[in-house]
This record gives C-alpha cells, structure tokens and sequence, in this order.
C-alpha cells in the first residue's frame, strides 16, 4: 500500500468507520457509497449511512504465523486471524495479549489500536487494530475483574475465626 493511500485511509482504520445499507441492512467495511446488493435496483443511492463498528466480535478462522512480513520479525510467532463483528463484516487482524497456542474459533475478542510496525531507519510507525480477548462470562476463573475468587477466599479465612 502506498503512503498516501495509507494516510487517507488512516482515519477510519483507526475509528473502524463502517456504513449500513438502510435498505437491506448489509454493513460494509471499509465503507461503501453504494450498496452492491441493491444496486442493480438503484435503491440504495444515497441509502447508505456510517456506522461505528463497535470493534467486538469473534475469531472465525486464524494460522500462527512463524516466517514474519517484513518489519514484522520482531513479533513473530504471532496470530493472524479473520474476525467477524457483531455488525456482521469481517475484519483481518493480528491476536494479541494471549499465547498463540491458547487461540481457538470462536475466541471473543475486541478491537484494540497498537503498533503495527515500523518501517526502516526511519522508524515511521503504523498504527491500526489488533484484536485482544474479551473477558466476559465465558472466561474461566482467576480473569481479573471478576468477583467470585475474591468471596471465597474472604469465606475460607472467616472460617477459622468462627471455629
Ligand atoms: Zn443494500
């Protein structure tokens, strides 16, 4: 990709800006101006409106990537993985913040904005999303933010107390 292409498209790779068909309801991303769907009906002229994607979703397919891009050598091994959102699109992005070996479909994961790389003496850095585990219900025991681990160890110390 040239550098300008990367600048104009800078804005929304960061903010994740996507549009909706009004009509059919299909989310495109990156935005369309005309939905393909419809467009053979003209209906969707002037139909479509921006929408924010909100970055959640879940890992549909990923590989574990060892022989890295250039200036990306650094980080290998690391996960590439084709993320659907909840609005539907489907986004390409790197797994972060969990072993590679611990990736699975179906992994829910976020949009986050990191570091992509940087590019020769230079050091021009790339920023963009990389998606990261979602802590929600699904995840097991012992995940920060989550209350249960912290009662029973409040329960098991008044047990002796009370004996
Ligand atoms: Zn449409």
């Amino acid at each position: 990709m040239s550098i300008a292409r990367f600048w104009r498209e800078t804005g929304r790779r960061y903010n994740l800006g996507a549009s909706r068909c009004t009509v059919c309801k299909t989310v495109y991303f990156p935005p369309r101006s005309v939905c393909p769907s419809c467009a053979q009906h003209r209906r969707s002229l002037g139909k479509l409106t921006p929408l924010q994607l909100s970055g959640e979703g879940e890992v549909v397919t990923f590989s574990i990537i060892h022989d890295a891009a250039e200036g990306f050598e650094v980080q290998v091994p690391y996960v590439l993985a084709i993320v659907r959102t909840k609005e539907g699109p489907q986004l390409t992005g790197q797994v972060v913040d969990i072993d590679p070996k611990e990736v699975r479909i179906g992994l829910k994961v976020h949009a986050t904005f990191r570091k992509l790389r940087e590019e020769g003496k230079a050091g021009v850095i790339h920023y963009g999303y990389k998606f990261s585990p979602t802590t929600g219900p699904d995840d097991g025991p012992g995940r920060p933010g989550r209350s249960e681990p912290v009662a029973a160890t409040a329960t098991a110390e008044a047990g002796p107390v009370r004996a």
